[in-house]
């Protein structure tokens, strides 16, 4: 072949590094309502509203009752790599918010409209601000405010062609935006959610603060599932400490679906983990063909240094010390609780 010279290297401006990065964080409409939520639960908010155009594309708006931001705070509010939650690496071994990276909100203001109405608590009236590519686009102008933050997210993808086509063709999000928050208030039952499209009258999911997991499943996701569940539960300690803890609730035999629904949070984190989805499902076709889609709920904690929280762009999914170990351990317990179920049920004299 002809020899070619070599092509020059150059360095990319900022702001296209910073709208491909931004890409990655906020793949879909989706991933910016679970940036949001999550910003609002790390808040301490205790109501948390979301509202949704267009599938998140022209509009999404999360409300929330939490501990708002601070006035001085609010120019490099939507920076990236700002954030009040995370000081040095380390940190990241013991952190208890869902956030630490200072990315969310500065790449939903590279890839869409962002508009934030703060108050914190003792203030007379908020204050109200529009961003884009980083920075305040004017000062914050006073306005009124209930307690907490308000964020409005617009014209989501507007500069990035492919994208907004993509997802323009295919169905829009709000039934994944709808799960995802059917999730956040099965486990969060102390918060009260809300979802629904911008200006129907009433919500898609209604969740309010519940003293028992049981009520929140059963407002979340019917009577017909929570009336088919079975409790689960496991913990291993070794003398010094707990390695592990789990608790739950899975379908029993009278469930029927035609798909798995597993809501996984590890150490407060909403997951993925298709190894364990994959393992329970086998222990359900080994124990209950007939009911072989289950509803599973889990809830896992580990000693934060087991878990490594940052190994994917979303957050979806965690890394785990001993994963074979812990599916393994949450195998046999679903299994012995959906054995003992099955002969309750054969033999109810002995229930
Ligand atoms: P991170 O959550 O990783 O810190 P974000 O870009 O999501 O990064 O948010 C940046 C910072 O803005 C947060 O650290 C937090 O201090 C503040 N913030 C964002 N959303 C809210 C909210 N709803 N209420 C109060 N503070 C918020
Ligand atoms: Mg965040």
């Amino acid at each position: 072949p002809p020899s070619q010279d070599p092509p020059r290297i150059h360095r990319l401006d900022e702001s296209v590094v910073n709208r491909i990065a931004a890409g990655e964080v906020i793949q879909r409409p989706v991933s910016a309502v679970k940036e949001l939520v999550e910003n609002s639960i790390d808040a301490g908010s205790t109501s948390i509203n979301v509202s949704v155009k267009d599938g998140g594309l022209k509009f999404i708006q999360v409300s929330d009752d939490g501990h708002g931001i601070r006035y001085e705070d609010l120019p490099i509010l939507c920076e990236r790599h700002t954030t009040s939650k995370l000081s040095a690496f380390e940190d990241l071994q013991s952190i208890k918010s869902m956030g630490f990276r200072g990315e969310a909100l500065a790449s939903m203001t590279y890839v869409a409209h962002v508009t934030v109405t703060t108050i914190t608590s003792g203030q007379l009236h908020g204050y109200r601000v529009s961003y884009r590519d980083g920075v305040m686009e004017h000062e914050p102008r006073a306005c009124a405010a209930v307690k907490g933050t308000q964020i409005v997210i617009e014209n989501l993808f507007y500069n990035m062609i492919a994208r907004k086509n993509s997802l323009k063709n295919s169905a829009d999000d709000y039934p994944k935006i709808i799960d995802l928050l059917s999730r956040f208030a099965i486990h969060h039952k102390n918060v009260s959610f809300s979802c629904k499209k911008h200006g129907a009258s009433t919500a898609d999911v209604h969740s309010v603060a519940m003293s028992s997991r049981l009520d929140a499943i059963r407002s979340v996701y019917g009577v017909s599932v929570a009336r088919n569940l079975i409790k689960v539960e496991a913990s291993d300690a070794d003398s010094s400490s707990f390695i592990f803890e789990m608790n739950g609730f899975v379908s029993d035999s009278n469930y029927s679906a035609k798909k798995t629904t597993m809501v996984l949070f590890i150490n407060e984190r909403l997951v993925e983990c298709t190894a364990l989805k994959r393992a329970i499902e086998i222990v359900y076709s080994a124990t209950l063909p007939k009911a072989s889609k289950p509803f599973i709920y889990i809830s896992i904690t580990l000693p934060p240094e087991h878990v490594d929280v940052n190994v994917h762009p979303t957050k979806r999914e965690v890394s785990l010390l001993n994963q074979e170990v812990i599916i393994e351990r949450i195998q046999s317990t679903i299994e012995l609780k959906l054995r003992n179920f099955n002969e309750a049920s054969t033999y109810p004299e002995h229930a």
